[in-house]
């Protein structure tokens, strides 16, 4: 379980804390439960029998005896317990005891099971009273119980070594514990008050580590890097809006503005743009290259894929039509003696915009002098694995002004921790003329009709999506490309073309069966997620999402960003009999709204932060103890704090932060990329 030291087991927190109770007879349970009063309490019994119940909910009714009488054990939307348990079994369960219509009963109790021939009659009947009971995130075949004595073991031992990285005043001035008394509470609290210490403190911890690592990197930006300052003349100013070939709306002048104003300081712009899919931020990257090309200098633009560089590529060069730019794609697949001839060209600063991705341009270009780097992350979030781009004359302080576009916007209050060092400008509103999406979600049985609706759709000339979850023919019984492809061939869609789309394709077979879709010679494409990203077919109007609850509500969201792209209105139909809660809440978030903005609220309320911001796609360590947004508060504090003392201290270079440092770089330093800091 990546356990190996004791500093391992020290840091390996509890998930939760079970209380043990007094074992009691069931009568003793009955009669506690009757009087109304009834606490936590641990029973054991035998099975008598197990039932599944009836009602809207899943429910498997287990009737659970011993010498003294009978209560009923009720497992709420647990069904696979009705496999597990059986009648003649013997189990320890606990929770809460109540009265139900005449009969005592424990709803969705915690329970093991133990021998056949274990005895039922509690031994003593005093009224100890409970005990806190630390449960560890466990594996079979190591279980809580064996890592609880394993940290019981070193505990004492191991928190006598500890040393406090926080100044006593400073933990007096917050009521926090020492550090190793924190420890001690957590691991083996006697009270429930010591877990919320306990938690306090490190949660605490964590945050003020993750917030002076980003204001530190901020400081370090601010004071230490310089970016040409590429002012912005009402002359250069023309000469954009002469390349944009509608009005702009509000929003996007508003942005454009916002990073207009910051590519004119020599402090490197650290800039996240965020606009809904379809919003408008082509233009507003190319507005801030342009910038940069008005005074001789170099940007690049830097796509998650081949597939949408090549995109933005065909995209820019049109609107760059007879412009005097030289603007250059360069992907993997150019290679050879083009690939040197552009390589030398942008090294000599003869190509002004540069369209890659992340990989090409970072490992083997090198700019003359790179001025604006975009990133299109669409709905990643590795903002913080920030290009970093080659200049050929760069002394170490040089550093290109960056801008990040994502499709997926953070939430308010999410966007102070791993975003605390960018600036935001956010385009919410969409251009005009947009046809609107309509969504519905509907069962198999829908799905006769859904096809009917795409036959419809390319009978009038329009164009369709079927979006499936996987390739080939899983165990999971979900709906597959190659089987659905012929289903639909065979049936539905006989008298549509249909071509498969997926990532085992390499880019040219890929690219050359877009360019069918986009000419109109094949009107469905049956793919997988592959299509969420850029792909833009105005003439797309159904999208029929199979299995829809087994896709992220961001993917969903931005899947369906891909029809009602022209002038005609989209559908969406998600086709879906949600197994989870969590399934049926993303179909009723896409139902409910299409606002992206919305839409990532509801991401985070259902998935939580953790996921959302996982530790893959921004390579920040995920937190051990802090939860957002539950731990905004102490974030707030945390954030203020950090800003407070990184002013006092900007490397936190003075003896008394020797050890707040040394842990702040060994927790952030490398994924922050703290090293340049000193
Ligand atoms: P995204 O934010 O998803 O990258 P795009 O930049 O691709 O959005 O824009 C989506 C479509 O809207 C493009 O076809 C673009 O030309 C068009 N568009 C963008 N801004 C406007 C505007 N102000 N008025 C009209 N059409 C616009
Ligand atoms: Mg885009």
């Amino acid at each position: 379980m990546g356990l190996r030291c004791v500093a391992d087991l020290l840091l390996h927190a509890p998930s939760r804390y079970r209380r043990t109770h007094p074992w009691q007879s069931l009568s003793r349970v009955a009669a506690a439960a009757a009087k109304g009063a009834a606490e936590g309490m641990e029973v054991r019994g035998e099975i008598a029998s197990v039932q599944r119940g009836f009602g809207r909910t899943p429910k498997v009714e287990v009737v659970l005896e011993d010498d003294s009488g009978d209560i009923d054990l009720v497992f709420f939307n647990q069904p696979w317990v009705q496999r597990k348990l059986h009648p003649g079994m013997r189990i320890i369960a606990t929770g809460k005891p109540r009265t139900y219509r005449d009969r005592v009963q424990i709803a969705n109790p915690e329970w093991r099971r133990i021998d056949d021939d274990a005895p039922l009659q509690p031994p003593v009947l005093d009224e100890q009273s409970a005990s806190i009971c630390p449960v560890y995130p466990a594996s079979e075949e190591v279980p809580s119980d064996h890592i609880a004595d394993l940290i019981d073991s070193i505990l004492d031992e191991a928190v006598a070594l500890l040393e406090d990285h926080l100044p006593a005043s400073f933990r007096a001035s917050h009521g926090f514990p020492e550090l190793a008394t924190a420890y001690r509470y957590l691991h083996r609290p006697d009270l429930d008050e010591h877990i919320d210490a306990a938690r306090r403190r490190l949660a605490f911890d964590e945050l003020l580590l993750l917030q002076l690592g980003v204001m530190m990197k901020r400081f370090h930006r601010r004071t230490h890097l310089h970016a040409p300052a590429l002012d912005r003349s009402s002359e250069v100013q023309a000469r954009i809006a002469a390349r944009i070939p509608f009005a702009p709306t509000a929003a996007q002048t508003r942005v454009i503005d916002e990073i207009g104003a910051d590519l004119a300081e020599n402090v490197p712009m650290n800039r996240l743009l965020q606009g809904d899919v379809g919003s408008g931020k082509t233009v507003v990257a190319l507005a801030a290259m342009l910038q940069a090309v008005a005074h001789g200098r170099q940007a690049a633009l830097i796509a998650p894929t081949e597939l949408l560089a090549e995109q933005h590529a065909r995209t820019l060069g049109s609107l760059l039509t007879d412009a005097s730019v030289r603007l250059e794609l360069l992907t993997g697949s150019i290679s050879g003696a083009a690939r040197r001839s552009l390589l030398d060209a942008v090294a000599a600063g003869d190509v002004d915009i540069v369209v890659g991705t992340h990989a090409v341009l970072t490992q083997d270009v090198t700019f003359q002098e790179l001025a604006v780097a975009v990133t299109d992350e669409q709905h990643r979030f590795g903002v913080h694995q920030r290009a970093s781009l080659r200049s050929k004359a760069a002394d170490d302080s040089r550093c290109p002004h960056q801008l990040v576009m994502t499709a997926t916007p953070i939430p308010r209050t999410l966007s102070l921790t791993i975003f605390g060092d960018l600036d935001i400008s956010i385009i919410d509103e969409m251009p005009p003329g947009r046809a609107p999406i309509s969504t519905i979600a509907v069962g198999r049985s829908g799905a006769a009709a859904a096809y009917e609706g795409i036959a419809t759709a390319v009978r009038r000339g329009e164009r369709a999506y079927v979006v499936v979850p996987v390739i080939e023919e899983s165990t999971a019984g979900l709906t597959d490309l190659e089987s659905h492809l012929e289903t639909l061939a065979d049936g539905p869609l006989r008298h549509c073309r249909l071509a498969a789309m997926h990532g085992r394709l390499d880019v040219a077979a890929r690219e050359a069966i877009m360019d069918q879709f986009r000419r109109g010679d094949v009107d469905v494409l049956v793919a997988t997620t592959v299509i969420e990203v850029g792909v833009d077919v105005p003439e797309a109007t159904v999208m029929v999402i199979e299995d829809a609850d087994r896709f992220g509500l961001a993917q969903l969201h931005q899947l369906r960003g891909r029809v009602g792209r022209g002038e005609r209105p989209g559908h969406c139909v998600l086709i879906a009999e949600p197994t989870t809660d969590e399934g049926s809440r993303r179909i009723a978030a896409m139902v409910e709204t299409t606002d992206g903005f919305r839409i990532a609220e509801r991401d985070l309320e259902i998935r939580g932060p953790g996921e959302l911001f996982g530790s893959r796609q921004s390579g920040m360590p995920p937190f051990r103890i802090a939860a957002l947004p539950g731990d905004l508060e102490l974030l707030a504090l945390a954030r203020r704090d950090a800003i407070a003392w990184i002013e006092q201290d900007p490397l936190l270079t003075l003896p008394e932060h020797a050890l707040l440092r040394r842990r702040l770089l060994k927790a952030h330093g490398r994924w922050l990329g703290l090293g340049d800091v000193g």
